[in-house]
């Protein structure tokens, strides 16, 4: 599949000079190992190992929001060499740097904000703890308010556009809301506001 993959981008295998991975997850980049990954269900996996059986050349792997930060910094850092970036999917993602360096923490979870409690005895998350923030601020968090608004609120503009776009996505509610739909108004006012109080959290 590598090998089709680069020769579908119309290069050679020889032409690859290393590798990087970007992966979900609690990351020992210098084993190389993807320790913990809730989302995509991984525990202790050698990924680098892995990989080396098919390419053998420098292969890093990296957690993907501290990979995304770092690219962020090194593209459009603009002079600022310490923040943190926050990225919002399946899960909350996020990556601190330092001084334009990656802060990985204790066991390299450090930038796991995504797994920081909000909500007292809140939802259960995938990681198995109550109330984290991407239960809440994820994308598939936004996704799951939508489509209970929406059996709520039948006569909504957002099961229109659901079937006009064949399924619900982030967009659904932050469009209709646009274009003036009440319940995708709540919707939209509601996510903002637990992620706002997330932003002005003190950890
Ligand atoms: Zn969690």
């Amino acid at each position: 599949m590598l090998i089709c993959i680069v020769a579908d981008a119309g290069y050679d295998i020889s032409d690859i000079k290393a590798v990087g991975i970007g992966c979900p997850g609690t990351i020992d980049n210098v084993k190389g190992v993807v320790v913990y990954s809730n989302n995509i269900k991984m525990d202790h996996v050698p990924l680098v190992d892995e990989f080396r059986k098919y390419i053998d050349i420098p292969i890093n792997l990296e957690n993907d929001a501290n990979a995304a930060a770092y690219g962020e910094y090194i593209a459009n850092g603009n002079g600022v060499n310490s923040y943190i970036f926050m990225t919002l999917g399946t899960g909350v993602g996020s990556g601190i740097i330092i001084k334009g360096k990656i802060y990985r923490g204790f066991n390299c979870a450090g930038a796991e904000i995504g797994h920081s409690s909000i909500v007292m005895d809140g939802k259960t998350c995938t990681c198995g703890k109550r109330g984290c923030l991407e239960c809440y601020a994820s994308v598939t968090a936004l996704i799951e308010q939508t489509e209970k608004k929406m059996k709520e609120c039948p006569d909504s503009l957002m099961n229109e556009w659901a079937s006009t776009h064949g399924k619900v996505s982030g967009r659904t509610a932050f469009e209709c809301a646009r274009a003036g739909d009440k319940a995708a108004r709540e919707v939209k006012a509601q996510y903002i506001r637990l992620y706002w109080h997330t932003c002005h959290l003190k950890y």
